[in-house]
């Protein structure tokens, strides 16, 4: 008879629980001559409601002995689709998509057990980070300093960094599998990195506010924002600072009335203000000159 409940990982639980049994087939060695028997289930966690899929495995090779000295077949469960102590990447909008493709299928192939392909992944990922920040040029090791020296990732993640470099460059050179121990450590190191950049700089771009020093970076940033428009574009003093900070209303009403100074009497040309019907209380928007 078949059974009712079966013991397996559950993703949602994140460890070994009871699970229903909803459907089940099974593959049996088709001769003597080695014994396995492959039983594929539809399982539902009696914990989370969770549905997913078990495969127990009892062959002949995989066996114990009991204290009599008795063989006993070990079952062996693999989880569909989400495996046991698989990891799960970090996730961000924030991260550029050429680093996130390398980075999530390294993660994918970590968690299927294809070692090498991930450690070679990660070398790609750290290679992609490097483009991302304007180094193309010269071989990994130099740009991982370039990457240190401008401030991009901290000493210590760039000495980490090196150590994961070469076992990259020893993956693809002598094809010797990395061990998934050694893979995971370089992840945590990249997972440091990526958290710096893309997870925790965007909270707290977020949730503090950006203050400028003086009405001169205040320019200095509009300029730069004026730069990334076609002339005729037109739009806030929003669409001229970078978009992912929040800024001080004071502040900006300050520096803008400032700005517009600047304007009416022609010590600032790069932009002319567009009419705006009195007491609107929309903001005042402006024409790239
Ligand atoms: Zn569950």
């Amino acid at each position: 008879m078949e059974q009712k409940t079966v013991n397996c990982y559950c993703p949602v639980c994140k460890h070994r629980t009871h699970h229903e049994v909803l459907g089940v087939g099974n593959n049996v060695s088709p001769d003597e001559e080695y014994f396995y028997n492959e039983t594929y289930r539809v399982v539902k966690c009696c914990g989370c409601d969770h549905v997913s899929f078990d495969l127990e495995v009892v062959e002949e090779g995989n066996v114990e002995y009991d204290q009599e000295g008795y063989e006993t077949l070990v079952p062996v469960h693999t989880s569909y689709p989400v495996k046991e102590n698989s990891v799960e990447p970090i996730s961000s909008w924030e991260m550029p998509s050429l680093i996130q493709r390398a980075y999530k299928e390294s993660v994918e192939a970590l968690n299927n057990g294809s070692f090498l392909l991930a450690s070679i992944g990660f070398r790609a990922t750290v290679e992609a980070l490097c483009i991302e920040n304007g180094l193309d040029k010269g071989t990994l090791n130099t740009k991982i300093n370039k990457l240190r020296d401008k401030g991009i990732i901290t000493a210590a993640d760039c000495e980490r960094l090196h150590e994961a470099r070469f076992m990259g460059n020893e993956s693809a050179h002598q094809i010797e599998k990395p061990d998934r121990q050694h893979v995971l450590i370089v992840l945590e190191v990249i997972n440091n990195i990526l958290n710096n950049l893309y997870v925790i700089d965007k909270k707290f771009k977020d949730v503090i506010e950006y203050r400028f020093k003086d009405y001169a970076e205040f320019q200095a940033l509009i300029e730069k924002g004026i730069d990334e428009h076609p002339k005729g574009a037109e739009g806030t003093i929003y669409m001229f600072l970078p978009e992912e900070r929040k800024y001080r209303k004071t502040d900006l009403d300050k520096y803008e009335a400032e700005l517009q100074q600047h304007i009416a009497d022609g010590t600032f040309t790069k932009l002319s203000v567009l009419p705006k019907p009195k007491d609107s209380k929309y903001r005042q928007g402006y024409r790239v000159e």
